[in-house]
């Protein structure tokens, strides 16, 4: 296992260590597969690139049979705010029709990304549509996350208002192979 590593050295501060990530996701997983253990069918969506790892280690903590998709959501015109409206940019190969639907997303900020995701599902015809997200930036919220009826929201921590980066989250694509989640040196994006 990797215990350091170059990019380590870009991180001013870790809020979520490999360690509480780890059993967090072990909770979810325990709770979710409680949740789903009706014998409908289950259909894992992560949200691409960022949620990748946190996919990756959740799915194998539910233990209920499943599909596992990626879905990818883009912002119109990113970088100057304007419309905040998202599409989605690539999307499953999976049907969902008739069946849960567990989007998995690496952070909740302004809320337009799972807001676009969850409208999305409902448009395929998704029997149900639950969120799980690592990380919930709340006091940043536009958009608040309104689930279809039966829909479960699950969240593995609540994030303070800061740039985080790490277990799949990037500044610029890097970073995103650390395994905890911490706080960039502002000086490496405030330039
Ligand atoms: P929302 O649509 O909820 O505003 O945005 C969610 C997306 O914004 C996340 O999927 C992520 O791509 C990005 N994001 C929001 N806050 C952060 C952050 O602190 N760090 C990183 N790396 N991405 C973030
Ligand atoms: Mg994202």
């Amino acid at each position: 296992m990797v215990l350091s590593k170059k990019e380590d050295a870009d991180i001013a501060e870790v809020l979520f260590s490999a360690e509480s990530i780890r059993s967090r996701v072990t909770e979810l997983g325990a709770l979710i597969s409680t949740d789903f253990s009706d014998g409908q069918p289950l259909t894992v969506v992560g949200v691409a690139t960022g949620a990748f790892i946190f996919l990756a280690d959740l799915v194998r903590a539910i233990d209920v049979p499943m599909e596992v998709d990626v879905i990818r959501a883009e912002s119109y015109g990113q970088g100057t705010e304007s419309s905040g409206q998202v599409r989605v940019s690539s999307n499953m190969k999976v049907q969902v029709e008739g069946r849960h639907v567990l989007l998995v997303e690496d952070i909740l900020d302004t809320g337009r990304t799972l807001a676009a995701l969850v409208g999305h599902m409902v448009v395929k015809g998704a029997n149900s549509v639950s969120v799980c997200v690592l990380l919930d930036k709340e006091e940043r919220r536009i958009i608040p996350l309104v689930l279809p009826p039966s829909g479960k929201q699950y969240t593995g921590f609540q994030c303070p208002d800061q740039f985080v980066v790490g277990y799949g989250l990037d500044f610029d694509e890097k970073y995103r192979s650390l395994s905890y989640v911490g706080v960039l040196r502002s000086e490496l994006y405030s330039s």
